[in-house]
């Protein structure tokens, strides 16, 4: 059974081998580059794409509104199909796949920004909800962190992701590529450049993968976190600040 962090990436993997712009449209993502951030204050519109239930999109819209207590930003539900909102999402993927783009990157995008196929009976909903709007603020995976220095077992996930896609991929070279391109933006380390907002490492985060031993070198695993951390207040006080916290 592939699990859901090995789904996310096939799923990822099968978009760019088989989108005609795969070649141009790929980018790399970054932790907390703050360029990809929103203005504090903006208000940020949310629409679905593909005829979600009221229930489901109030549902997903309320579980994002938790991060507001800590940034100060604005949601407002539009209309299904508004090609014009911030962040657009599409339900009908398969349960496994959750993504989003980072922060206002979805201006680049000409389809959905966000993708939420976990249901409400999941007992991750909240979490993955939650994760996947760290992303649209502009967070990145806490687990990329420069000084997380997690022990992938690169030498294991190569074969597990290139099992997957073998059969349906002719071109053996492009899927070679896009495998180490899907490493390189969703596991591996970002440099510590100094263009980054880089708080300390953080295991709690809510933008921290579960982490299978399978995955790693040794003993090295990280259980799925459920809430926002502490780590993950701060980041957003900081990047969205209130004006009174400006004054206080
Ligand atoms: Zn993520």
């Amino acid at each position: 059974m592939v699990d859901s962090l090995l789904a996310s990436s096939t799923y990822r993997l099968r978009k760019k081998l088989y989108s005609a712009h795969a070649q141009h449209t790929r980018r790399k993502r970054s932790v907390g580059v703050t360029s990809v951030f929103w203005s504090a204050g903006q208000t940020l519109r949310i629409s679905f794409l593909n005829g979600t239930c009221p229930w489901h999109k109030q549902t997903i819209v309320a579980t994002a509104c938790h991060w507001l207590r800590y940034a100060n930003l604005h949601f407002k539900l539009v209309n299904d199909g508004d090609s014009q909102a911030e962040i657009r999402i599409r339900t009908d993927v398969a349960e496994d796949i959750n993504y989003s783009v980072l922060g206002n990157q979805s201006l680049n995008e000409t389809d959905e920004s966000m993708a939420i196929g976990a249901k409400l009976s999941d007992p991750r909903f909240e979490a993955i909800v939650l994760h996947e709007f760290g992303h649209a603020l502009g967070m990145d995976h806490e687990h990329q962190h420069p000084h997380a220095n997690i022990p992938w077992d690169l030498a294991a996930l190569r074969p597990l992701l290139r099992e997957i896609l073998a059969k349906e991929v002719d071109d053996q070279e492009a899927l070679d590529d896009a495998i180490e391109d899907e490493l390189a933006t969703q596991f591996l380390p970002v440099p510590d450049d100094g263009t980054r907002l880089l708080l300390p490492y953080d295991r709690q985060s809510i933008m921290h993968y579960q982490v299978r031993q399978t995955h790693t070198v040794g003993n090295w695993k990280a259980r799925r976190n459920q809430v926002i951390s502490e780590k993950d207040k701060r980041f957003m006080r900081l990047v969205y600040p209130h004006p009174c916290q400006l004054r206080c």
